[in-house]
Formats: C-alpha cells, structure tokens, sequence
C-alpha cells in the first residue's frame, strides 16, 4: 500500500443526497495525484485547532486526480459542521490514504458479504467499483445495507445497475423501520443475514456502528467462520 502523504485539496462540488447525507467532490491541488486502495481513508484537518476527523473515500480508485467523500451530517459535531461550511473552491488538508480496510488478497475467500450500515457504505462503494470495474472480479458479492427508512437511501440506482451489469454482485437493502409495502429484507442486517446460506468460503467485511460489527460477528463466529474471514472498519 502506498504510504501516506500529507494534501491540500479543494472542494469541486457537493451533492445532497437526502436530508442526512452529503456526497462531497474534491479536486486534488498538490500533490495532485492520490493512488488509494479501496477501503482505505483521508484523515482531514477539521479545525484551526488542528483536530482531525477520518473518513472513508467512497470513489473508484481508477480516478486519481481527486476523490469522493460520504459524509453523514447528523452527529453534527466539528467534522460534520466544518465540512458542511466549506464554500466551493476552498481548500482542505488531508492526509491520505490511510488504513487497511481493503479486499484481501486470498483466494480462499471465495465469495464477498459486505455488510453496512449508515455512512458505512462509504468504502464499500469504492470497492465494488474496484472489484466490478477495475479488477473485474468474478466471484460473488453481496452487499447488505441496514437503514431506517425507504427515504433514507441513496445510491440505490447505482447499486441496482451494478447488479445488472454484473451478474455475480448482488445488492440487499434492509430497513429497520420499513412500511408495510416494502418488499425486500426488514429488521437488522444481521436479520437479512440468517436468511442466506453462509458458504464456507465467504470472507465478511463490515463497516459501521460497532454494536452492528460486534452482531454481525457473533453471527458469523457461530455458524463456524473463522475469526481471519471477518475484517471490519469501525466508524464509532
Ligand atoms: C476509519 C473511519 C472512517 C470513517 N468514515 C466516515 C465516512 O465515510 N463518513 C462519515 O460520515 N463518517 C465517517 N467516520 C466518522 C467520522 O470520522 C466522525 O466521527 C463523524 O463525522 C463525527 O464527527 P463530528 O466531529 O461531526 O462529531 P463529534 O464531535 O466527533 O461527535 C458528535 C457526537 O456524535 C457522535 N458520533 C460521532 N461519530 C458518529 C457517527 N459516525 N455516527 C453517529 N454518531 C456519531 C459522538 O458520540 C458525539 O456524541 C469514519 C470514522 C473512522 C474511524
């Protein structure tokens, strides 16, 4: 992995994704180019103080010149404001990239289950960019998604043409708090989880809230996988 180098970037443009999420677009100024692993993270100065905050890039990594952040504003806390002040063309730093929450090399993982919940998607879109696009990686991969409601989604289109394109990824949306309408998996991720057979060979790689990493896990170590098939990224 490359090791990571200090960057000033700046903010190119922002996307309002619904009343909670915001897609942030930067544009790198120098250096100017950022070679990544999917799955890895910015650590960004979020104040004069110098406090930092990390986030997960949720761009391709066949794109170098800039990068792409998920940010969920409701802790509302010195990230979340600071980002949500930026005017277009200001500038950041960053230190970047950083972690080593990627796809691991093993051949022994035969099949992917990414799990998410909330902003936690942020790196597993980056990867399935990678894995479906770049890497045109053939095995099959399943993302699961806990959120609340319906109207708490994004991405879902995207996802969804993925899931088109590639045959061998497919894509579980599960709300906790779902209408009476909604047709798809309801309850916990770890709910929609039992309700697929868990191959021997799946390599599990989770990412949010800790509560649903430490469920998830205990599910999976009890149906007999491994601790070294579990990989995970807490974000609190
Ligand atoms: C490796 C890593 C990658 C991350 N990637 C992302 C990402 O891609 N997108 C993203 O939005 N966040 C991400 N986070 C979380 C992010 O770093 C901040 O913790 C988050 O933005 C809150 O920062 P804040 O300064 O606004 O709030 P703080 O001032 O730190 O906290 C305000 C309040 O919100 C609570 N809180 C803190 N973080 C969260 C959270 N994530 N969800 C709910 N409540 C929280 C705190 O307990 C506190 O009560 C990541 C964290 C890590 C460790």
């Amino acid at each position: 992995m490359n090791p990571p180098k200090q960057y000033r970037a700046k903010l190119e443009d922002k996307q309002q994704l619904n009343e909670r999420f915001v897609q942030y677009y930067f544009e790198l100024v120098e250096p100017n180019e950022l070679v990544f692993s999917a799955g890895q993270y910015a650590s960004l100065k979020v104040s004069e103080k110098g406090e930092r905050r990390s986030y997960s890039i949720c761009s391709s990594p066949a794109v170098s010149h800039g990068f792409e952040l998920l940010i969920d504003h409701q802790p509302a806390g010195v990230g979340c404001t600071y980002l949500e002040n930026l005017q277009f063309g200001q500038e950041i730093e960053l230190l970047a990239p950083l972690g080593i929450f990627t796809i691991v090399a093993d051949e022994a993982e035969t099949s992917l289950a990414l799990v998410a919940t909330g902003s936690g998607i942020a790196p597993f879109r980056s990867m399935l960019l990678e894995r479906l696009q770049v890497v045109k990686d053939t095995r099959p991969i399943t993302l699961y998604w806990g959120m609340r409601h319906a109207n708490t989604l994004f991405w879902e289109d995207e996802f969804e043409e993925l899931a088109q394109s590639f045959p061998n990824f497919s894509f579980h949306p599960v709300l906790s708090q779902a209408e009476q309408a909604w047709p798809l998996c309801r309850g916990r991720v770890t709910d929609c989880l039992n309700t697929h057979e868990q191959a021997a060979g799946v390599g599990y790689y989770l990412c949010g809230s800790t509560k649903m990493i430490t469920d998830v896990s205990q599910t999976v170590l009890a149906k007999g996988v491994t601790e070294q098939r579990i990989h995970h990224e807490k974000f609190y």
